[in-house]
């Protein structure tokens, strides 16, 4: 695991005096799920900064698969990590919130992760919960990649994680084997353009031809390097 990817997050997002103004004439009428999709001007505004804010914080990853998202093709998650539904009090917590892969967040989704549910106070370290937190938890005390691959716990956190957001999908692991194969080739020519080759039509109008030049450019690589006789 990089250390990228073993990111604790340092401080929570800080909401703008507006958007707290906004939060607390939302929350003295008694919070409830459907003041997440409020309309208000600075409830929307805290939204869409919380997720920058923990976009950028998070290293671009997400919290649990700790995968990156480009923000140009899907839209990280927000993701409450109290289920929101449940524990209404906490739905604009900056602790209680960070940002996810759409994959895992489904597969979270009403999921209790406190280890009290009971309890009326947001819990403050990474013993009141029983997935890993984003701020409290370091990842790689609780979970190992195989082989750079495949996920596995090392404490019932790490295993409870794995559990709940399906971290051991398919999907997962062959990102993570394109993602190594790529970083042990960074520089080889031949890999950087087989990734290239490999990259949605919408990169390249005329794909076919695309895939041509770069078959041939391997060759001419191959015939240079002495791999083939040119
Ligand atoms: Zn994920």
């Amino acid at each position: 695991m990089t250390e990228q990817e073993d990111f604790v997050v340092q401080a929570p997002y800080q909401p703008t005096k507006e958007e707290n103004k906004a939060i607390m004439e939302l929350a003295v009428k008694g919070l409830m799920a459907k003041c997440w999709d409020s309309k208000k001007k600075y409830i929307k505004s805290f939204k869409k900064h919380l997720r920058e804010d923990m976009y950028e914080k998070q290293n671009k990853l997400c919290a649990y698969c700790r995968i990156h998202v480009p923000l140009a093709c899907v839209s990280m998650h927000r993701e409450h990590i109290v289920y929101k539904d449940d524990h209404p009090q906490w739905m604009f917590l900056p602790e209680n919130l960070c940002v996810a892969c759409p994959t895992c967040n489904e597969f979270k989704g009403t999921t209790e992760v406190l280890n009290d549910p009971e309890t009326t106070t947001y819990p403050e370290t990474s013993t009141g919960f029983k997935i890993i937190h984003p701020m409290y938890d370091k990842y790689s005390e609780h979970i190992e990649l195989v082989g750079d691959v495949l996920y596995r716990g090392k404490t019932d956190k790490g295993n409870f994680t794995i559990n709940t957001c399906h971290l051991y999908r398919v999907d997962l692991a062959e990102e993570r084997v394109d993602m190594k194969n790529y970083a042990e080739n960074k520089g080889n020519i031949i890999a950087e353009l087989i990734k290239l080759i490999r990259m949605p039509d919408t990169y390249v109008d005329d794909k076919e031809k695309f895939k041509e030049i770069v078959i041939e450019a391997v060759n001419a690589y191959k015939v240079k390097q002495g791999i083939v006789k040119g």
